[in-house]
């Protein structure tokens, strides 16, 4: 049955890849195993290691001075694990706060150092990105940690701030590779596989070199990035399963285009379902400014809950999938990433003309 699925994570992969996955899913490449039953120290898996790290590092032109990881505990245990690694010796770090993820990146942070709080969009309803020329930046911070893509407010950065000598970190969650970034602005960029990227259990941190090695004596080996560094992500047992489908959508994306390609299809996705907002003539309402509309996940209500539980309703019926609102926002949100298809996009806009029409 074919369904368009618009969940926030873990969300929708590509097809082409979960066919592969299920074709090799008893005997990969004749090595008569499954990828969930190799040893991860062996040759083959080795291989799917190095070619998703070899992939990734082309997709998005990381420079030679950054190491690629491949970690566990999703996003959140990086809420602790950069304070950890990138205070060296601070006491203080830069956050900026855009919505939910950005608070929970905070809060954490607040258990290792001040957090100093440079900028906020709290007085706004985290509907927007506050103006760079507002933030109050600490010269001596140990770093600038920000969210490019807040998932559930769905509010992007369409820019990069610019910290100087201040180490920039993203969680981009969210929106890796469904943009063309230059990684050498940023010092740190993590990101939970399970919205982009893969399944759920990956979480990818990708750290410039000078960064390694600063972590305070108590710290458990886990949490040093160094270590990780140091054993090629192997310093344990990996998600395996999860690097190889990670690995998978890679080269899916490399065989259509990469980021730059898919930079393009995202636009013209996130354009159709904006459009059908902004001609119902008021009928839906996006919270989010105009300029700070995330191409990611597009939010939007009736202003009226129980014609929102009519509309998420009726889309699934039609086929249209997981388009309730995130619990703290309410309304719908429709998480476009990558593996979405336009046709997906399409028939939602197309829906929601014709709810608009028949309830407005
Ligand atoms: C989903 C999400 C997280 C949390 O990810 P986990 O892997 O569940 O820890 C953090 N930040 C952003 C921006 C997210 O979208």
């Amino acid at each position: 049955m074919t369904i368009y699925n618009f969940s926030a994570g873990p969300a929708v992969l590509p097809h082409e890849v979960l066919l592969q996955a299920r074709e090799e899913l008893l005997d990969w490449h004749g090595s008569g195993m499954s990828v969930m039953e190799m040893s991860h120290r062996g040759r083959e898996f080795m291989g799917i290691h190095a070619q998703a790290e070899a992939d990734l590092r082309e997709l998005m032109g990381v420079p030679a001075n950054y190491k690629v990881l491949f970690l566990q505990g999703g996003a959140h245990l990086q809420f602790s694990m950069i304070p950890l690694n990138l205070l060296r010796g601070k006491a203080a770090a830069d956050y900026v706060n855009t919505g939910e993820w950005s608070k929970k990146a905070m809060a954490e942070a607040r258990k290792f150092c001040t957090v100093n709080e440079v900028a906020s969009s709290a007085d706004k309803n985290f509907s927007c990105v506050p103006a760079f020329n507002t933030w109050h930046c600490d010269k001596n911070a140990a770093y600038l940690h920000y969210t490019p893509n807040e998932t559930i407010g769905g509010v992007e950065f369409n820019w990069i701030p610019e910290t100087g000598d201040v180490p920039l970190v993203a969680d981009m969650s969210s929106n890796i590779l469904s943009r063309e970034y230059d990684v050498s602005k940023f010092a740190l960029i993590y990101a939970g596989a399970q919205k982009n990227i893969g399944p759920a259990g990956l979480c990818i941190v990708i750290v410039r070199e000078d960064l390694l090695g600063h972590v305070p004596a108590h710290t458990p080996t886990m949490l040093d990035y160094k270590i990780h560094a140091d054993a090629d992500s192997m310093y344990n047992t990996p998600p395996t399963y999860a690097i190889y489908m990670a690995g998978l959508v890679f080269q899916w994306l490399k065989k259509n285009g990469g980021v730059a390609a898919m930079e393009q299809v995202n636009i013209a996705k996130a354009k159709l379902l904006y459009a059908a907002i902004d001609a119902s003539s008021g009928f839906y309402h996006c919270p989010v400014a105009r300029d700070d509309r995330s191409r990611m996940n597009v939010a939007f209500s009736t202003r009226d809950a129980l014609l929102d539980a009519e509309f998420i309703k009726q889309a699934e019926a039609r086929r249209l999938m997981q388009l309730k609102g995130h619990k703290l926002a309410g309304g719908m949100r429709a998480s476009i990433y990558n593996a979405m298809p336009l046709a997906g996009v399409q028939a939602l806009a197309g829906f929601m003309g014709e709810f608009a029409q028949r309830r407005g």
